[in-house]
C-alpha cells in the first residue's frame, strides 16, 4: 500500500463550501483528518473512494442548541445527531450542565435535570458517570472517553450556582463574596477550554419541586460579573435563554461591557403574540448596528410536545401552574380537579404576554393516546373540537380526561413556531442563528436534533425560503465563526475533514418515532435521516445511507482551543 494515498477521496460531487458562494463540481481529497486537496492534485485512488454525482458535499452541521452534558458521559455516539448530519455539538445551552458539580449535589442536580430538561431520574442515576468534580476534570474525562461528533462545552450558570451556594442557589441572590467565588470558577472553566459561558433567566425553567433553576436567582450584577469574567480573557460566547423580563438592552449592555458576542435564546413566533419576537430581532439588529454582537436563535421546526398531565412541560411555566408543580399522584390530582386553580390558569394563559409556551390555542393540543377503551374515540380529536361538541370549557375537557385516566392520556401541543410565513423571515434575519435542537433533553416531548436537514429539505427545496448555499452557510461557516471554530465549518484545504454528503432532491428529516434505548431501558423519541448518503467527522466516516454506523470511530475532537 502506498503510504501516501489519501484516506478519502469524494468524487464528482456539487460542493458547497459553507461561505455561501456558489457550488461547483470538484473532487475533494482527505489526508490526515484535513481537507488536503479540491479540485486539483487529485489522485486516482484512496483508502476509500466514493462517488457523490449526483449529490452535494457540505461541511457538517454544527449544532449549536444542544443538551447532550449528561448523556456523553454514557454514549458517545450522541445519538441521533450523527446520523442527522451533525459533525459539531454545542453543549451546556441554558445553562443546565452537569460540570461543575460535587458529590454532595449530585443528587439535587440530577433531579433538576429530570423538571427542567425533561430527563428520566432512572436514567440519569444509571447513566452519568460522575468521574469529576470540576469543570477541568469534567473535560478531562470527556477527552478520555472520545466522542464520534466533535463538542464544544458551555461552563454552565446553575452548575456554578450550586457549587458555590448548594441548595440556596434555587432560593436567594448571592452575595458579593459568592459573586467573587463564582467568577473564579468561570475563568478558571474557560482557561480549561468553555466555549463560554450559559445561563437563562426563562421562567419556564424550573427544577426539582418547581423551584427556579438556580441561574434564574441571579440579579444582574451577578450577570454582569459572571460575563465579565467569561471575557476576561477576550474569548468566549455568553449564551442565555431569557426570560421575558430580561430586556434586550440589558443584553446589548452585556455585550458592550465584555465586548463578547451575546446569544439569544429561544426566540420562537407566538401565533398569539406574533409581532413579540420581531420586535427582540429588531432590537437585535439596532444593537449590532451599534457595533455590539447580539445574535438571535430561532428555529426551523415548530415546537410541538408530547405530554401527560403527570409532566406536563408545556404549561409548567405558567404563574398559574405553580400549586401543581413538583407534586405527583393524589396531590397532584387534588389541585387539578381544582376549580379555583383552573379559573387561574384559564386566565392566565388568554393574557398577552412577550413569551409563553402554550397560550391557550386548544386547537392544536390533540389526544393522542388514551388508557381507557370508552376514551378511544377521543383519539386525533384536538381538545378545542372535543370541547365544542360537548359544549364545554376546553381546560376541563383536557383536565377531566387525564384525571379518569389516572394522568395516563398522552396529549400532543403545537405550541409555537407553527407560522411559515413568520418562521421564514425569521430565519432570513441577518442577526438570527438556525439553532434550538435541544438534542439531548426533552426526550420524550420532542426530537429536533435532525433540524438541519429539516432546514434543507423543507424550507430550502419545499418552500424556497432561502437558497440551498445560504442555508448551509448558516448551518456551518456562520456558527463556527461566531464560536472562533476557524478550522471547520468550510470546505477549503486545510480545513479539518467535516463532512455530510446528501441527495438534494431527497433530503429531510423523518417522522419520530419511539426507541427504548436509554440506560435501563428507558423510551426516547428519534427520527431517522433521509437522503444522507454519508457523513465524516475529522476524515472518518461515522454514518453512511443506512444511518450510524453499527461501531462509528470515536473521530470527535473536544474543541477547547477558540479564537477570539
Ligand atoms: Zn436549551
Amino acid at each position: 500500500m502506498d503510504i501516501d494515498m489519501d484516506d478519502l477521496l469524494i468524487k464528482g460531487a456539487l460542493v458547497y463550501d459553507g461561505t455561501g458562494a456558489d457550488p461547483a463540481i470538484k473532487d475533494i481529497a482527505v489526508s490526515a483528518h484535513k481537507i488536503r486537496a479540491i479540485g486539483k492534485n487529485i489522485p486516482k485512488n484512496a483508502r476509500q473512494t466514493i462517488d457523490g454525482t449526483g449529490l452535494a458535499l457540505m461541511p457538517g452541521i454544527i449544532d449549536s442548541h444542544t443538551h447532550f452534558d449528561a448523556q456523553i458521559t454514557w454514549d458517545a455516539s450522541l445519538k441521533p445527531s450523527p446520523s442527522l448530519g451533525v459533525t459539531t455539538a454545542v453543549i451546556g445551552n441554558c445553562g443546565f450542565t452537569i460540570a461543575p458539580c460535587k458529590p454532595a449535589d449530585r443528587d439535587m442536580t440530577m433531579r433538576n435535570l429530570t423538571q427542567v430538561e425533561g430527563m428520566s431520574l432512572e436514567v440519569l442515576k444509571s447513566g452519568i458517570d460522575w468521574g469529576f468534580e470540576t469543570f477541568a476534570e469534567y473535560l478531562a474525562m470527556l477527552r478520555g472517553k472520545g466522542c464520534v461528533v466533535n463538542t464544544a462545552a458551555y461552563i454552565g450558570h446553575s452548575s456554578v450556582r450550586t457549587w458555590v451556594m448548594g441548595a440556596d442557589a434555587s432560593r436567594r441572590e448571592a452575595t458579593p463574596h459568592e459573586i467573587e467565588q463564582m467568577q473564579t470558577i468561570v475563568r478558571d472553566a474557560m482557561a480549561a477550554g468553555a466555549v463560554g459561558f450559559a445561563s437563562s433567566t426563562s421562567p419556564a425553567h424550573n427544577g426539582e419541586g418547581g423551584l427556579p433553576m438556580p441561574s434564574r436567582l441571579a440579579s444582574e450584577p451577578e450577570m454582569m460579573a459572571l460575563i465579565k469574567a467569561m471575557g476576561s480573557r477576550g474569548k468566549g460566547v455568553y449564551m442565555v435563554t431569557k426570560g421575558g423580563q430580561m430586556p434586550v438592552s440589558f443584553l446589548e449592555d452585556m455585550a458592550k461591557q465584555s465586548g463578547r458576542p451575546v446569544m439569544i435564546a429561544a426566540l420562537l413566533h407566538n401565533s398569539t403574540n406574533p409581532k413579540a419576537v420581531f420586535k427582540d430581532l429588531d432590537q437585535i439588529a439596532s444593537a449590532n448596528a451599534r457595533g455590539h454582537r447580539l445574535i438571535g436563535q430561532v428555529s426551523c421546526c415548530p415546537l410541538t410536545m408530547d405530554f401527560t398531565l403527570a409532566s406536563p412541560y408545556p404549561v409548567e411555566g405558567l404563574q398559574s401552574w405553580k400549586p401543581a408543580l413538583g407534586l405527583q399522584g393524589d396531590a397532584l390530582k387534588a389541585v387539578l380537579a381544582d376549580n379555583t386553580f383552573r379559573q387561574s390558569v384559564r386566565a392566565e394563559i388568554t393574557a398577552p404576554t412577550t413569551f409563553r409556551l402554550f397560550n391557550g390555542e386548544w386547537d392544536k393540543v390533540h389526544v393522542i393516546e388514551t388508557s381507557l377503551p370508552v376514551h378511544a374515540a377521543l383519539e386525533q380529536r384536538t381538545v378545542a373540537d372535543i370541547a365544542k361538541s360537548q359544549s364545554r370549557d376546553p381546560l376541563d375537557v383536557m383536565l377531566d380526561l387525564a384525571l379518569a385516566e389516572n394522568l395516563q392520556t398522552v396529549f400532543t401541543a403545537q405550541l409555537l413556531n407553527s407560522d411559515s410565513d413568520a418562521v421564514g423571515r425569521m430565519l432570513n434575519h441577518p442577526n438570527s442563528i438556525i439553532s434550538l435542537s435541544d438534542a439531548g433533553a426533552h426526550l420524550t416531548f420532542f426530537t429536533d436534533a435532525g433540524f438541519g436537514l429539516h432546514l434543507l429539505g423543507h424550507w430550502v427545496r419545499d418552500l424556497q425560503a432561502m437558497s440551498l448555499s445560504e442555508a448551509i452557510r448558516r448551518l456551518t461557516s456562520q456558527p463556527a465563526s461566531i464560536f472562533g471554530m476557524t478550522d471547520r465549518g468550510m470546505i477549503k484545504e486545510g480545513m479539518a475533514a467535516d463532512l455530510l454528503l446528501f441527495d438534494p432532491a431527497t433530503v429531510g428529516r423523518g417522522p419520530k418515532r419511539r426507541v427504548f434505548d436509554l440506560p435501563g431501558g428507558a423510551a426516547r423519541l428519534t427520527t431517522d435521516a433521509i437522503g444522507v448518503h454519508g457523513v465524516w467527522v475529522n476524515g472518518q466516516q461515522v454514518a453512511d445511507s443506512q444511518g450510524m454506523l453499527a461501531q462509528p470511530p470515536l473521530a470527535g475532537k473536544l474543541l477547547t482551543e477558540f479564537a477570539s
